[in-house]
């Protein structure tokens, strides 16, 4: 009943538009990257398209290779696709506030010869932005291709790294538009330098993104006030989320700079002399309830992610949630 599992925007849009299926799609998605060009304030050139991000995390790893350097808790798909393409991973621990240090990850980057160092800020499953200090000092001192994942950047107060796409040629950035309403259309951007595109785009199947997604994305980005709307109102849900959440017993919600909220449970629990277990309960209650969300307990201890829905889904994972505790 209740979808929160899957960070996925609650605002969607319901089209349903003629395309010519007898022909293939445009194979470099011209019209969608020109709009995505001007939004961004980037050259058509500086953009590859991807079948969304993930597609795109995929084909940079096919094209520079490992060892593939991040660190975890993280976005799950930089180490399942450097595992399942054989490439190294090189996994590095964030720190108690879910922040990179910028010395160990230059330190080992160098040492392993990694070829690509992946930061995804704001960080999933921990919500947090990454120090930008440190973001950049990794850009800045290191020679190795640095992919700044920015798939939660639209509910960020923070400053994206666009901007510095032209100083520092290592510098790689991902977006999509999953986040923002349009999951089902898998579109995905990344923006580089045009001979990073250029190398990435020897790798990408021809027909990657298909033309209903084309012709779909190309109309509903022209619909940005309907869409800052919806990013506003789950930016206040959010805060609101964070403010009830942060009253009840036996759970502490960090804070968040996505549209999802990462919490922990029994946060007081010594980890020794009291069994654990708890998170998993939680879900299932919640599940049993008709409110799912996701049980992150593999990647991060006895925590649990709730997406930012529309405020009657929140309300309903509220009520829900206490009943549970
Ligand atoms: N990067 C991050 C950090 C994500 O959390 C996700 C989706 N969960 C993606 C990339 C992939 O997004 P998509 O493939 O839908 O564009």
């Amino acid at each position: 009943k209740v979808k929160l599992d899957a960070n996925e925007s609650p605002y969607g849009f319901r089209v349903l538009r003629s395309v010519k299926t007898n022909q293939y799609p445009d194979p470099e998605a011209k019209a969608l990257r020109k709009l995505a060009a001007q939004d961004l304030k980037v050259k058509p050139e500086n953009i590859l398209h991807g079948n969304g991000s993930d597609e795109l995390i995929y084909n940079l790893i096919v094209t520079f290779g490992g060892p593939v350097l991040y660190p975890v808790p993280t976005f799950s798909m930089y180490g399942i696709i450097s595992q399942a393409l054989g490439e190294k991973k090189i996994e590095l621990p964030l720190d108690e506030k879910f922040d990179i240090d910028s010395q160990e990850i230059l330190k080992s980057a160098k040492k392993n010869r990694a070829k690509l160092i992946f930061l995804s800020s704001p960080n999933n499953p921990t919500g947090n932005c990454f120090s930008p200090r440190k973001v950049l000092e990794i850009i800045r001192k290191s020679d190795r291709l640095v992919v700044v994942d920015e798939a939660y950047q639209p509910f960020s107060a923070r400053n994206d790294f666009l901007p510095l796409l032209n100083k520092y040629k290592n510098l790689i950035i991902l977006r999509t538009l999953s986040k923002v309403g349009l999951a089902g259309l898998r579109v995905g951007f990344m923006i580089a330098s045009p001979e990073i595109v250029f190398e990435v785009n020897k790798v990408r199947l021809p027909f990657n993104l298909n033309s209903l997604s084309q012709k779909v994305a190309v109309e509903l980005m022209a619909k940005k006030r309907e869409m800052n709307r919806n990013i506003k109102s789950i930016i206040s849900e959010r805060k609101k989320l964070i403010r009830e959440m942060s009253i009840l017993p036996g759970i502490r919600p960090y804070p968040s700079d996505a549209n999802f909220i990462l919490f922990k449970v029994d946060p007081d629990r010594e980890r020794r002399s009291q069994r654990g277990g708890k998170a998993e309960k939680i879900f299932s209650a919640l599940l049993n309830r008709g409110v799912l969300i996701r049980n992150m307990t593999g990647a991060v201890a006895d925590c649990l992610r709730v997406t930012v829905g529309t405020p009657k889904e929140n309300a309903a994972f509220v009520k829900a949630l206490k009943q549970v505790l």
